[in-house]
């Protein structure tokens, strides 16, 4: 069986509604993962942090105007009335449902409770149209089957059990769809995947049931070898190893979520990246395979901060950097690049929500220095040590911009490179430039 995700782009409107279910209604079973329609989950952000500012009035306004759009879809998507009104009498229930939210005082849980409404809608939407389709369709609920633990981690062993259980109980549908996105916590409550999370159920579902594929449908034509928002004539990248395509991911490239093809790399299910634009052109296949004496993309990481620790004294003494690493990790902070000299060390991170603690802790080993609004710019390919000249290519690329850090050898698969934000888009250009011109 496949599994299909399509992006909120792909369904954010009646007439891409409507040609999504075009192309999935071909016979073949398949799971269906959908986000929201594009714009809802900032709008739903939005009546959040209105909530958080206590201002539920603006918070109703942006419930009243998304209540609109959504009433004038139901408008264009059905012509059987029966469907059209349970769709309203559905979103109706969800849109009293947030202006009730309003009328509460602001958590993390609150805003996690609001931000599912979208995929909850448009699940229903597209489901609704494939019943007057004729398609033998069943909506399964994200939130009985997707769940992560305490660390916030994917917990595989309940998912695949339940989604297994779910599938068997309902057996004989052509299509099952399915909300992305959204998932329980440990304590039963409504959690989610992070931002861009859609592409994360669509592997955690490929992986637990051993997919044949899973696909990810979005507005673009593949991975693109540097990212069309900050390069022009960029071009799509046909192949990629999981390594290379998990690398992009997580340093950058917002096709996919940051960690969504480690499942899919461990349970060794390929996944292919397509067009809902031009279902017909060819993508990229990311899959075990690995092109020898290439490189493959470059993507960046924005908001990054360097975190720098001098200390002559007590760098070399054992156990030095064991202290270092421990500050970070007793402040739930991951590290993304690390580079050491005799006499310091210097890493990055992106989440600064501990920072102040973790200075203060790591003054007690040395002379501590932070450079804010810097950026990762990732290169991907074949980078084996043993390929001459690949990374003089690299560093030749940024011979006018000044870079604060460089990491190679890390991995196979990577160069990683740390210089200002301001610095971004120059960088990124220079480098399609000198690597793919
Ligand atoms: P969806 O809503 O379908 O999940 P996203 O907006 O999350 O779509 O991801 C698709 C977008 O990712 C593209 O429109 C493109 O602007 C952006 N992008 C960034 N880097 C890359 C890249 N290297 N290749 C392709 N697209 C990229
Ligand atoms: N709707 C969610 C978001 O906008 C998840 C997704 O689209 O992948 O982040
Ligand atoms: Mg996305």
């Amino acid at each position: 069986m496949k599994i299909l995700k399509f992006g909120g782009t792909s369904v954010g409107s009646p007439q891409r509604m409507k040609d999504v279910s075009a192309l999935i209604n071909d016979g073949e079973t398949k799971i269906v993962v959908l986000s929201a329609m594009s714009g809802t989950t900032n709008s739903l952000v939005e009546i959040a942090d209105y909530i958080k500012k206590r201002n539920p009035e603006a918070a109703n306004n942006v419930i009243n105007k998304l209540r609109g759009m959504y009433m004038q879809h139901v408008e264009e998507l059905y012509t059987d009335t029966s469907l059209a009104e349970q769709t309203r009498k559905l979103l109706r229930g969800i849109f009293l449902h947030l202006h009730n939210l309003t009328a509460c005082s602001y958590t993390p849980q609150l805003e996690k409770e609001i931000l599912a409404q979208g995929e909850l809608m448009s699940t229903n939407m597209v489901t609704n149209y494939l019943l007057e389709l004729g398609v033998k369709v069943k909506l399964i609920p994200a939130l009985d089957y997707m769940r992560i633990d305490e660390n916030g981690e994917p917990d595989l062993p309940y998912i695949k059990q339940h989604i297994a259980e779910i599938l068997k109980q309902h057996a004989g549908y052509d299509l099952y769809i399915t909300q992305g996105f959204i998932c329980r916590n440990m304590k039963g409550e409504t959690d989610n995947l992070q931002r861009g999370g859609s592409d994360y159920t669509a592997c955690l579902i490929g992986a637990v049931l051993g997919a044949e594929e899973i696909q990810i449908w979005t507005d673009i034509d593949g991975m693109h070898n540097n990212d069309p928002r900050f390069v022009p004539g960029t071009t799509p990248v046909r192949q990629l190893n999981f390594e290379e395509a998990a690398e992009l991911a997580y340093f950058g490239a917002k096709i996919l979520h940051p960690t969504c093809i480690q499942p899919a790399r461990y349970a060794g299910v390929p996944v292919r990246l397509l067009n809902t634009m031009d279902p017909s052109a060819p993508g990229t296949i990311i899959n075990n395979q690995m092109q020898r004496g290439t490189i493959k993309a470059v993507a960046a990481k924005d908001n990054i901060t360097a975190i720098k620790i001098v200390s002559s004294r007590m760098l070399l003494a054992t156990g030095f950097l064991r202290k270092v690493f421990e500050i970070f990790e007793t402040n739930q902070t991951p590290i993304d690049m690390v580079t050491t000299s005799e006499v310091g060390v210097t890493l990055t991170i992106d989440n600064t929500a501990h920072l102040a603690a973790i200075t203060e802790e790591l003054k007690k080993y040395g002379t501590v220095e932070t450079d804010e609004n810097m950026c990762i710019i990732c290169v991907v390919g074949d980078l084996r040590w043993g390929n001459v000249g690949f990374e003089t290519l690299v560093t030749e690329a940024l011979s006018e911009i000044p870079v604060r850090m460089i990491s190679y050898g890390g991995s196979n698969h990577n160069i990683s490179l740390l210089v200002r934000e301001a610095d971004k888009k120059a960088a990124l250009c220079s480098l399609s430039a000198k690597l793919f011109a």
